[in-house]
C-alpha cells in the first residue's frame, strides 16, 4: 500500500493495460482502456453494473482476448498486440505461464467442492510443477494460518461459511505467489456480517505490499486501502486518482451519480 511511492520510477509496472477494446458481437464492452499499476499499488475499480469491470479483469487474466490492445504483467506481454497491421498472439503455453503469475479471486469463491481446504490451497503449486506435494502442503498450512483458518485444513468447502470459503480462495490465490492479485467483487455474495473478515484479510495483503486490483462496491474499504480509485462507465475510464479525490471530490457527473447510489 505504501511501497508504490518508495519504488524508483524505473521499476517495471506490475500491470499495464494499453488501448484495450473488447466487443461481444456488436456490443462494445471495453472502449479503449489504459491502466498502469505499479508494484505494491492497490487499485480499486468502481463502476455501475455492466460497465465492463469483470471483462477488464478477465482480459487481464487472459480469460478473454481483447480485439485491440494488449496487456503486460511484470513487463511481459500478454495477449494480442496490434501494431499497424501486425497481430501477435502468444502460445497457449505462454498464456498459462502468465496466468500463473496472476491470482484471481471470484465473487462466488469457485473452490473445488471435492477437495479439502488444505488441498484446495495446495493443488495448483503441485499441478503446475512448482512445488513438491510436501512443500505445497507446508505452504498451504502457512497460508491458511495467515487467513485465520489454520484449524479448517481438513474441512470441505460446504462445511464453511461464505466468508471462510472466500478466505480459502484468497489463500489459494496466494499459493502461486502471484505478482498481482485480481479480486472481482470478493464480498458481494456474502451475508453482511461476513464481509468484514474478508476485507480484513485483503487489507492485510494491501498493507504488506501485495499488488492488488479490486473491483468492489465497498466504498469505505476503498477509501482505506486504495492508492488509486478508478471509475469505469460504459467501458471507459471516466476518472481516476487518489481515493480522497475520486470519492470525495469527483470531477464528473457520472461519478457523482454512481457514488450517490452506492454510498
Ligand atoms: P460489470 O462487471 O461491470 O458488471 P461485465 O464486464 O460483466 O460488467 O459486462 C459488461 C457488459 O458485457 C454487460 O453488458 C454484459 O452483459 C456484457 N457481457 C459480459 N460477458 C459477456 C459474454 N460472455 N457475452 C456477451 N456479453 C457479455
Ligand atoms: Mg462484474
Amino acid at each position: 500500500m505504501t511501497t508504490a511511492q518508495t519504488l524508483p520510477k524505473t521499476a517495471p509496472a506490475a500491470l499495464e493495460v494499453h488501448g484495450v477494446h473488447k466487443w461481444y458481437g456488436a456490443h462494445r464492452v471495453l472502449d479503449g482502456i489504459d491502466l498502469t499499476v505499479r508494484p505494491g499499488e492497490v487499485t480499486v475499480i468502481l463502476g455501475p453494473s455492466g460497465s465492463g469491470k469483470s471483462t477488464l479483469l478477465r482480459v487481464i487474466n487472459h480469460l478473454e482476448k481483447p480485439e485491440i490492445g494488449h496487456v503486460s504483467v511484470g513487463g511481459e506481454l500478454i495477449g494480442v498486440k496490434r501494431h499497424g497491421d501486425r497481430l501477435k498472439e502468444l502460445s497457449e503455453r505462454a498464456i498459462l505461464a502468465q496466468r500463473g503469475r496472476i491470482g484471481f479471486v471470484f465473487q462466488n469463491f469457485n473452490l473445488f467442492p471435492h477437495l479439502t481446504v488444505l488441498d484446495n490451497v495446495a493443488a495448483a503449486p503441485v499441478a503446475t510443477g512448482r512445488l513438491t506435494k510436501a512443500a505445497a502442503v507446508a505452504l498451504a498450512r502457512e497460508l491458511l494460518d495467515r487467513v485465520g483458518l489454520g484449524d479448517k485444513a481438513g474441512a470441505y468447502p460446504r462445511q464453511l461459511s461464505g466468508g471462510q470459503q472466500q478466505r480459502v480462495a484468497i489463500a489459494r490465490a496466494l499459493a502461486l505467489r502471484p505478482g498481482i492479485i485480481l479480486f472481482d467483487e470478493p464480498t458481494s455474495a456474502l451475508d453482511p456480517e461476513l464481509v468484514g473478515e474478508v476485507l480484513a484479510v485483503i487489507t492485510d495483503l494491501a498493507t504488506s505490499g501485495t499488488t492488488l486490483v479490486i473491483v468492489t462496491h465497498e466504498i469505505g474499504f476503498a477509501r482505506e486501502v486504495a492508492d488509486r480509485v478508478v471509475f469505469i462507465d460504459g467501458g471507459r475510464i471516466v476518472e481516476q486518482g487518489p481515493p480522497g479525490q475520486v470519492l470525495d471530490h469527483p470531477r464528473h457527473q457520472r461519478t457523482r451519480d454512481f457514488l450517490g447510489k452506492v454510498l
